[in-house]
């Protein structure tokens, strides 16, 4: 067995893997098991399902996906945790789906104006933003499953959940798509969002510090705002829940210090040393994000 560490951990080549799939009854065996009870099927139930009389030709379909997707146990043909990946990747609707939301009203209040911000989805990204003061509080892809079973308030809500939960893993090391070690950089400005030239249109453009984060195993990278990681704080959740900000349950576009370039100040940038304030109904806290992105201290 191959394992961690080991020269040549490939059990096949990736791109063979992918072009396993060129032949549409092989996706066809995947679903078949997929929906039956407990992921696993007989093979003439698979034969059935996908509808193949020439028993040949269906044989050397199920045995190209054996071993790395479907595994035979007593019997029955079980899919294994690659085979549930291609259909999971696949019902994200990232390949197939481009779904539109026009803009609806989200929930909480803008930060900078009080005003009802504003949910809207395109090109598989979701934007909240404030029509009343022109700014974008959040935005961040969303995949189209997202929308599945849910209605659009449904759909805003897990889009927040989703986010915080993406955002607070991602920068603290680990990465949500491969499971990679994601680099966790500061930044002051975002060179691959300015080289698409979307950086005028980029929600935290105006941050006088962003978080770069970017997986050293795949493509995946982002820029967040360093507020982020007060959320991940025990001492600094514990506090802000005390003056009745609660984090789990306020949305990302509700709390300030995620939002608000303002409240950011950079005091050094040999080591990062950054201040980020947070106004709660009673006192304003500051909270001292070091060099590791770690939080420092808290101050009140
Ligand atoms: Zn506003
Ligand atoms: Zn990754």
């Amino acid at each position: 067995m191959t394992g961690p560490g080991d020269e040549s951990p490939e059990k096949i080549d990736p791109q063979e893997a992918f072009q396993l799939f060129s032949h549409e009854m092989r996706l066809e065996i995947l679903f078949a098991i997929w929906k039956s009870p407990n992921y696993a099927l007989a093979f003439s139930e698979i034969q059935d399902a996908v509808g193949e009389r020439d028993s040949g030709k269906f044989t050397y379909h199920l045995e190209q996906l054996t071993g790395q997707f479907v595994t035979e146990i007593e019997g029955q043909y079980v899919l294994q945790l690659a085979g549930h990946r291609v259909i999971d990747a696949i019902q994200s609707g990232i390949f197939h789906m481009s779904p539109t939301v026009s803009p609806v009203k989200a929930p909480g209040s803008c930060t900078h104006c009080g005003t009802t911000p504003t949910f809207e989805y395109d090109e598989l990204l979701a934007t909240v933003s404030c029509s009343e003061c022109e700014t974008k509080l959040i935005e961040y892809p969303f995949e189209p499953g997202g929308f599945q079973d849910r209605s659009v308030a449904e759909a805003v809500s897990a889009f927040d959940r989703r986010t915080k939960f993406l955002w607070r893993l991602a920068s603290s090391g680990a990465c949500f798509v491969c499971a990679g070690r994601v680099e966790v950089a500061y930044t002051e400005s975002a060179p691959q969002i300015d080289h698409d030239d979307r950086y005028g249109e980029f929600f935290a453009a105006d941050h006088p510090a962003l978080f770069h984060l970017s997986c050293h195993n795949c493509s995946f990278y982002s820029y967040i705002p360093v507020g982020i990681r007060l959320l991940d704080d025990p001492t600094v959740v514990g506090y802000l829940a005390m003056a009745g900000i609660d984090v789990t349950t306020d949305h990302l576009w509700e709390l300030p210090f995620i939002t608000d370039a303002e409240l950011v100040t950079v005091q050094s940038r040999e080591p990062w040393d950054i201040l980020i304030e947070v106004p709660t109904e009673t006192e304003s806290l500051t909270v001292r994000l070091d060099d590791d992105a770690s939080v420092h201290s808290l101050t009140v």
